[in-house]
C-alpha cells in the first residue's frame, strides 16, 4: 500500500510514522507514506496556498490551482484508488471504513487548513471526504494521521500477531474484552480467576460473555447491526 499526505505544514505529521507500529511497517516494505509539502507545487515565490474568501468573511481559504498541480504531479506516478479530502462533514471514519480502506493500493489524503478548501476541490478533485469525528480540529494532518493509523494496521503482515486486528473493539461488530496482565493481585484488586485457570474453551467463552456485555453498556447500536 502507498499512502501520500498533501499538507502545508508537513512537521506536523512526521512524528507519527516515525515510530512504532507505522514505522515498522514501512521498514518491513509492507507500506509507503511519502509526505507532501504543498507550498512545493505553489504558484508564486512567496510560497502562497491560501487566499482571502470570496465575498469576505473571515479566515483563509486554501487555493485550488497549488492542490490541483499537486495531484496531476502525482497522478503521472501511480493510479490512485482514492483521493480523500478529510474534512469535518465527510464520512465518518469507523472500523467498517478503515477495513475497506485497508485493501487499497494508492491513496492520497489532502489536509485542509484554515477555512478548508476551495470548494470546487472538493467538486472536481477529490474522489472522497472522510471525517474522525463530529468536531472541528485546526488541520486535517491529525486527522489524516489517525485515518493512516487505522488503515496500515489492517494491512495484512503489519501486525505480528495477525490475529490481533481481529480482535479488536469494532471487528465482529463486538467491544473488546477486558484484558489483564502481571501481577494477578494488585492491592487486592485481582485478575478473574477464569484467566489463569489455563482452560482455553473457558477463556474464550468468558471473553465472548465480557465482549458481549460490554458491547451492550458502552455501544449497544452495535449489536443491533448484526
Ligand atoms: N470551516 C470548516 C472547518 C475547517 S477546519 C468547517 O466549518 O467545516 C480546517 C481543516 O481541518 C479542514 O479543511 C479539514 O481538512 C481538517 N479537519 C477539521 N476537522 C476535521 C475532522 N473532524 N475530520 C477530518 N478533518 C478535519
Amino acid at each position: 500500500m502507498h499512502i501520500d499526505i498533501i499538507t502545508c505544514l508537513p512537521k506536523l505529521i512526521e512524528s507519527p510514522f516515525s515510530d512504532s507500529i507505522l514505522k515498522r511497517a514501512q521498514n518491513k516494505g509492507l507500506v509507503t507514506v511519502n509526505i507532501i509539502d504543498l507550498r512545493s507545487y505553489s504558484i508564486d515565490k512567496h510560497k502562497s496556498i491560501d487566499d482571502y474568501s470570496f465575498g469576505g468573511g473571515a479566515g483563509m481559504v486554501m487555493m485550488i490551482e497549488p492542490i490541483d498541480r499537486c495531484l496531476e504531479d502525482l497522478k503521472t506516478k501511480r493510479t490512485y484508488d482514492d483521493i480523500i479530502y478529510m474534512s469535518p462533514d465527510g464520512q465518518l471514519l469507523t472500523q467498517p471504513v478503515a477495513n475497506e480502506l485497508s485493501l487499497k493500493n494508492n491513496l492520497i489524503l489532502l489536509c485542509g487548513h484554515y477555512k478548508g478548501v476551495d470548494e470546487r476541490v472538493r467538486e472536481h478533485l477529490v474522489t472522497r471526504e472522510i471525517s474522525i469525528g463530529n468536531y472541528v480540529l485546526s488541520g486535517g494532518e491529525l486527522a489524516a494521521a489517525v485515518l493512516a493509523d487505522a488503515v496500515i494496521r489492517l494491512v495484512p503482515g503489519v501486525l505480528s500477531d495477525e490475529t490481533s486486528a481481529l480482535s479488536d473493539s469494532f471487528q465482529d461488530n463486538l467491544i473488546a474484552p477486558p484484558v489483564y496482565t502481571r501481577p494477578a493481585s494488585y492491592k487486592g484488586w485481582d485478575v478473574p480467576s477464569v484467566l489463569l485457570s489455563g482452560h482455553q474453551a473457558k477463556i474464550e467463552e468468558w471473553r465472548h460473555e465480557k465482549a458481549v456485555e460490554r458491547t451492550k453498556t458502552r455501544r449497544p447500536n452495535l449489536l443491533s447491526n448484526t
